[in-house]
């Protein structure tokens, strides 16, 4: 049992204001695995007013000595890998393997790419008789979610306190034990009192006292659409600034000269990362109508190799959802796509029948899924693929678009340039020809109700800088 019982606020660790804890569920073992405390508005108080006595210190020390201090928060992250996905794989329950090669990898490699750009990022610049400065936006709430937490944390927390900005921290209470370990490595590191603080709890009290907070200047949050918009709403009160990494309902359209098992095994792994607890999973394949019985045929076998089981075990592909509460939403998502007519290929919202312990949904696939459809257009965020047709290309693109979402997508094609005239159509932050890869210096971020603001990158570190003319 994991013991952690105080918060980081100015630099050091404090017991919490409050009395309250929270129990982490391992959601393989399906026992508490660790302790958290549940935060007060007293300790968003205490790291609101920490962040904002350092950030006149800490947004005029040079970029340099700022670049020089996180990445020795980089050579943290790169020595404490193993822990880091060991902590993942048991309060997310992500393949160990996997939780090796993305949420142990990526953190260290974001915040690696963020030092090198605020090394060389102009942040002056002239323009005929002004000079543009690029200053910090000031205290910053990051507002984080469970599915890749460290990943999610790292993304925010480092180009802002590159850019010159404090943080606070609330990592969300479902997996936070990785925002505790970065917060050891940032107090090890030396930075000055208050630049780093971490709070506890979860959204409804801890979450929103952070975003009414008068001395917080921006809320860069991802999560949920519902809790985003909450966010958005209360932050307008104060006119805060606010980026929004939101829900997904991603499409993968597969166009009729595609190399067909390449696009289904790409969509088949886009949907099922995370055991679908990915915001940019690929959720939706639209295929041509007179291919329909053979993709969907392929996609069934190749379901089949994704094995559930132990996240620990070599062999497994796919480990519990994060929590009961998650298992017994996509089930109901399931049973929801049947009532309304799709067709059940594979899987299915029943348990699965070798496994006695853990919060497993078997791998599933619908078919013969319509636009009108709930299925079609919630996302579910479990290891659920809809299988929908289209006639014409046209109207593949309008099925793609037609979503409240706009987050990811994909385009699988013999022909680059028909490919990329499609991905041109979509109305979504990203689109991936042909299994193209995840850059990590790409913005990443939605359209529509997936959010605003981009993260990742350039335009992720402009999002924590105002801009200020000076004229001669
Ligand atoms: P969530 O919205 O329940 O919680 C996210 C975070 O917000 C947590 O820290 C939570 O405590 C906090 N929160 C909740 N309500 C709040 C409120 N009213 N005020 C302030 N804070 C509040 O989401 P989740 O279940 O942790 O994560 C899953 C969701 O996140 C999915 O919808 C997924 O698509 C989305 N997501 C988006 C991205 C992206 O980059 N677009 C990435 C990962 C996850």
């Amino acid at each position: 049992m994991i013991d952690r019982n105080q918060l980081y606020i100015n630099g050091e660790w404090v017991s919490s204001a409050g009395n309250g804890t929270i129990e982490v569920v391992n959601p393989y073992t399906e026992t508490c695995m660790a302790k958290i405390p549940a935060g007060s508005s007293d300790d968003v108080e205490r790291a609101a007013t920490a962040a904002r006595s350092a950030f006149s210190g800490w947004a005029n020390t040079p970029v340099e000595k700022r670049v020089q201090l996180l990445e020795r928060v980089h050579q943290g992250l790169l020595a404490r890998q193993d822990e880091i996905a060991g902590l993942i794989t048991a309060e997310v329950g992500m393949p160990l393997k996997m939780a090796k090669r993305i949420q142990a990898f990526l953190p260290p490699v974001v915040l690696e790419s963020c030092c090198q750009l605020a090394s060389s990022y102009p942040f002056e610049t002239t323009l005929s008789n002004s000079t543009i400065f690029k200053e910090p936006v000031g205290v910053v709430a990051c507002i984080t979610p469970w599915n890749y937490p460290l990943h999610q944390v790292v993304a925010k927390v480092a180009p802002a306190l590159l850019a010159g900005c404090t943080v606070v921290l609330k990592p969300s209470e479902v997996a936070p034990l990785t925002a505790f370990l970065l917060a050891e490595i940032i107090d090890e590191a030396g930075f000055p009192a208050g630049v780093f603080n971490l709070v506890t709890g979860d959204g409804a009290r801890i979450g929103e006292a952070l975003v009414r907070h008068a001395e917080v200047d921006m809320v860069s949050f991802t999560g949920s659409v519902e809790a985003g918009k909450r966010v958005a709403a209360l932050a307008a009160e104060s006119l805060k600034r606010v980026t929004l990494e939101l829900g997904g309902k991603s499409a993968s359209l597969i166009l009729d000269d595609a190399d067909l098992a390449r696009a289904v095994k790409g969509t088949l792994n886009g949907c099922f990362l995370n055991s679908g607890q990915t915001c940019n999973a690929l959720t939706r394949m639209l295929v041509p109508e007179e291919l329909y019985a053979e993709v969907a045929q392929m996609s069934v076998e190749l379901c089949a190799s994704f094995k559930l089981g132990d996240p620990l075990a070599a062999d497994t592909r796919l480990g519990p959802l994060v929590s009961a509460e998650q298992r017994a939403r996509v089930r109901k998502s399931i049973r929801t796509g049947l009532e309304e007519g799709a067709e059940l290929l594979c899987g299915g919202p029943e348990a699965p029948n070798e496994l006695e312990q853990g919060y497993f949904v078997q791998p599933t696939i619908l078919g013969r899924v319509t636009a009108d459809m709930t299925v079609a257009q919630r996302e579910i965020f479990g290891p659920v693929l809809a299988i929908m047709s289209y006639r014409t290309e046209v109207e593949a693109i309008r099925m793609a678009n037609d979503s409240n979402y706009g987050l990811g997508g994909a385009v699988w094609s013999g022909d680059n340039a028909r490919a990329m005239k499609v991905a041109k159509q979509m109305r979504t932050g990203q689109v991936d020809i042909n299994g193209g890869a995840f850059n990590l210096l790409a913005p990443f971020g939605g359209f529509k109700q997936s959010g605003y603001g981009r993260e990742l990158g350039e335009f992720g570190f402009e999002e924590f800088l105002e801009v200020k003319s000076v004229q001669c």
